[in-house]
């Protein structure tokens, strides 16, 4: 497995410290508001990357904080009249549900600054002991220029940054590069007692402290997106090696920017749309489909058309697979097709079984979802092609079979599930049953089959009028209904 490391600048071969076990520590959000699908893309990326790890027989311990304490807390509280751990608390939560939402596993950990501001004094302290950093009035700055590396990440050089940057002048700083370590309290903030005053930690410190907590160092992996490479970054290096004495992370994994209409979506430029919003109308499948379209480190343009494409590539994708497992199901029908195309189940084997080297080659080539996913598609094409003579023997249902399970078990590692798929029929069924048939089906599930059995019935008894009622009710429902030779077959479209 090869993953690009931005501090060297290249693709590494990658082998974890401990064999069999990888430490994973990804910036998590400062919960302030709700996330926009920028946020999320990053946190996506990173939640396949542990699941192709973990299915690649890894042992993954995945850190991610929650930044509960910063200035955009505090404001948004006092412009609402709360406190700032009220604000913190509503958008943690909000933040763990749209996690859920969009099919991104749960963190091992999930440490809030808030929980952890004594681990943070004690490495400011040390910084301060190395001369590291110096307190002024209550704040305590870390010494830039104490830490020769300082840069080595990010490839700028600290006097460069001086001659280019809009550092505001600050008296009190030695250097206009040093940055907060810890910050005094002004009235009505939220505040810790320290050594230096009452007061709260700056930003940066808290990823330091976590991922030594939480992983030790070094660790294997610390991801983010790649607009937190500077400074956010530079200076988690530069507080935890100068603490430490010790390398902080092996490789340092960068997502690219989602952007709209050519710009980084951000909260600051107001061109975003929030998970919550664009999950009410599109299914999160379809969004993670949408994403791991493009490579995890490329910009990725968000459009309105792209997400319908991506919708389009999803239906296929589940109608494939529900086409599949019906003809598992109803083997005994045999279906009649005068298609030219023929791919048998031998063939199909083999299809599998190329598509499973090309999907290992393109994950292990620095999670290359684009180039996994375009091999599943091809797999899906031969799939189609494959049914549409049905199943006539045991190899037939045994290489069907093993194409379902090899598309959802990829789809799978891809965060995107179809275990559930069955279970979204609408609830509707149960009512629509007992109006035209006088059933009661306890599931969804139930009632279609005893739909599709009363309109079978009805046909036969030339009671047409029954027979086209059904046919329109499941229809408006969502499902199409092809009749062949073998009998009716139903495709829930959703
Ligand atoms: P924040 O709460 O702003 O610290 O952001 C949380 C995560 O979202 C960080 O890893 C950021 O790098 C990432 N992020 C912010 N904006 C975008 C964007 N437009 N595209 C991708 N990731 C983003
Ligand atoms: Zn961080």
């Amino acid at each position: 497995m090869r993953i690009y490391n931005t501090m060297t600048r290249r693709k590494e071969e990658f082998e974890p410290l401990v064999a069999g076990q990888v430490s994973m520590y990804v910036c998590g959000p400062t919960v302030y508001n709700y996330i926009h699908i920028g946020n999320a893309r990053t946190f996506i990326s990173f939640d396949v990357i542990r699941r192709y790890l973990i299915a690649s027989g890894y042992d993954v311990r995945f850190i991610s904080n929650i930044t509960d304490v910063d200035d955009k807390i505090i404001n948004r509280a006092n412009e609402e009249g709360r406190t700032a751990a009220e604000v913190a608390s509503e958008y943690t939560a909000a933040f763990e549900k749209a996690m859920a939402d969009v099919g991104v596993m749960p963190p091992t950990v999930r440490p809030k600054a808030t929980e952890e501001i004594g681990s943070m004094i004690d490495v400011i302290a040390r910084l301060i002991e190395k001369g590291h950093a110096y307190p002024v009035d209550g704040d305590v700055y870390f010494k830039v220029r104490s830490f020769p590396s300082y840069g080595k990440l990010s490839g700028r050089q600290p006097d460069d940054m001086r001659a280019g940057a809009r550092i505001e002048v600050d008296e009190r700083k030695d250097d206009p590069l040093d940055f907060a370590l810890w910050k005094a309290a002004k009235p009505g903030e939220p505040a810790w007692d320290s050594p230096w005053g009452k007061g709260r930690p700056g930003w940066h410190i808290e990823c330091s402290c976590m991922s030594e907590k939480y992983l030790g160092m070094p660790f294997d992996i610390h991801g983010g997106g790649a607009d937190l490479i500077f400074p956010h970054h530079e200076n988690e290096i530069a507080q935890a090696e100068a603490c430490f004495d010790e390398t902080f992370a092996r490789i340092w994994m960068h997502g690219g920017m989602l952007l709209i209409d050519k710009e980084k979506m951000s909260k600051s430029l107001n061109n975003f749309l929030l998970l919550k919003d664009v999950l009410e109308q599109v299914d999160y499948r379809v969004l993670r489909l949408l994403m791991l379209q493009t490579h995890y480190r490329s910009p990725l343009d968000y459009s309105r058309e792209r997400i319908d494409d991506a919708a389009t590539s999803f239906e296929r994708l589940r109608s494939t697979i529900r086409n599949a497992q019906w003809a598992i199901d109803n083997v005994d029908i045999s279906c009649e097709s005068d298609v030219e195309e023929y791919v048998s189940a031998e063939a199909l084997e083999e299809r599998i079984a190329q598509t499973q080297t090309e999907f290992k080659a393109s994950m292990d080539d620095d999670f290359n979802t684009a180039g996994a996913l375009g091999s599943i598609f091809s797999l899906i094409g031969s799939v189609n092609t494959f049914l549409m003579h049905g199943l006539s023997n045991d190899a037939d249902v045994a290489a069907a079979r093993h194409a379902v399970e090899t598309v959802t078990g990829f789809m799978g590692t891809l965060g995107i599930d179809f275990a559930d798929d069955d279970k979204s029929y609408p609830a509707e069924l149960v009512d629509l049953a007992r109006e035209l048939l006088g059933s009661d089906a306890d599931t969804p599930e139930q009632a279609v089959d005893l739909l599709l059995a009363g309109r079978a019935e009805a046909r036969a008894t030339k009671d047409w009028g029954t027979a086209d009622a059904i046919r329109d009710g499941l229809s408006g429902l969502g499902f199409v209904i092809e009749d062949t030779a073998s009998g009716a077959r139903v495709h829930y479209e959703g």
